[in-house]
């Protein structure tokens, strides 16, 4: 992978020497389940929406900084205040920012991986140290005594439900637990919580949990990871801190426009979801039937498999059958395992297809 030059690596704070250029492995292919992206059409109008709201936003004009009117119509989605909610360019910087307000060096964040790369990547930006609580290597379950021990000493936790890539969620009743034993803020990552049965978001938990954050994105169940827009619910004082910190146009008039158009009929978008949730079911049974293929169970919009020779097979099914999934193998925990996200059904079709080719006796 990538370095940094040796003339840089002199000239960067010291701690980021060693920091590695990001590389998304992203090769052009026909079908790309790479990302955890919603592949469907949008809903029909949606399209046509946020067009409309894009012609009549002007560009001569900064930004509203706190992109009020989308904010209020997030809370009223939510069931909650403006006072409660912070938008940002994507998760990605509402995860970023929370570690540069809470974290820094003598800090601790918790983290329970295998869970999103960026956690560790963010806090080692800001010289944050990461207490790793593994899952169980087999099943991926929690391990709750060791969680909530850690998160006594923590200024930060993070759990992701459903986690990404393992697609299991946290128990509602455990992250009270975590967050009554933390002495500084939790957030829970709900990326994907659109994809999970409902009542499984610790938004219910805002009321008397009052160091508890929840992250939501546009880029996964609402189809609009361009678009870059995410968006934390919390108590007004910990809003406070991420209104602070934050760079102050970094949500622009066409993310905001375009962003509040479709959130706006966010209702369209369930008939979708639902597809997806039972996509997912019906990729599960099927590649769970081939043999040598592990798949865990899942609540998110992708599957996590375990397959011999997995890079290779990855490999394979981009070259030889140009269908892009992300390679886990090499990151700890993972070996040997595939994240797929779940496409359209002619996409899922495909890839079980290929990888009972690949898996078969006569692919090897
Ligand atoms: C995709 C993802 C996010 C945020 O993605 P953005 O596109 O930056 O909004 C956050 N957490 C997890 C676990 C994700 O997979």
């Amino acid at each position: 992978m990538a370095q940094l030059s040796e003339r840089m690596r002199a000239l960067v704070q010291p701690h980021l020497a060693d920091i590695e250029p990001y590389d998304p492995a992203f090769s052009p292919c026909k079908i790309n389940l790479s990302a955890n992206e919603n592949t469907y059409p949008l809903p029909a109008g949606v399209r046509e929406a946020i067009d409309a709201a894009l012609a009549a936003t002007p560009l001569n004009r900064y930004p509203d900084p706190m992109a009020n009117e989308l904010r209020d119509e997030l809370a009223s989605r939510h069931g909650l205040a403006r006072e409660n909610v912070c938008v940002g360019n994507g998760g990605d910087e509402l995860l970023f920012n929370f570690l540069l307000a809470f974290g820094g060096p003598g800090r601790t964040l918790v983290t329970c991986p295998p869970d999103f790369s960026e956690y560790g990547f963010f806090a080692s930006l800001v010289q944050t140290e990461c207490v790793r609580v593994f899952r169980d290597a087999e099943t991926f379950a929690l391990d709750e005594q060791a969680l909530l021990a850690a998160a006594r000493d923590a200024a930060m936790v993070i759990l992701t439900s459903p986690n990404n890539p393992t697609g299991d969620l946290v128990p509602l009743e455990l992250i009270e637990r975590v967050c009554a034993a933390c002495p500084g803020i939790v957030m829970v990552d709900e990326a994907y919580g659109e994809f999970a049965p409902a009542g499984s978001s610790a938004e219910v938990l805002l009321a008397r949990c009052s160091n508890l954050v929840v992250l939501h994105t546009l880029s996964k169940a609402f189809g609009e990871a361009g678009i870059r827009l995410g968006y934390v619910l919390a108590a007004p004082d910990i809003i406070d801190v991420f209104a602070a910190v934050r760079q102050i146009y970094s949500v622009n008039v066409l993310t905001q426009a375009a962003a509040l158009a479709a959130v706006r009929t966010r209702d369209a978008y369930r008939p979708c979801v639902a597809t997806i949730c039972a996509e997912r079911e019906r990729l599960a049974r099927a590649l769970g039937a081939l043999d040598g293929v592990r798949v865990w169970p899942s609540a998110a919009n992708f599957l996590l498999v375990r397959v011999a020779h997995a890079a290779e097979v990855r490999r394979r099914l981009r070259d030889d059958y140009s269908i892009l999934v992300r390679d886990f193998s090499s990151a700890p925990g993972l070996a040997e395992c595939l994240r797929l996200t779940v496409g359209t059904p002619e996409e899922n079709d495909a890839l079980v297809c290929a990888l009972s080719e690949l898996t078969g006796k006569e692919g090897r």
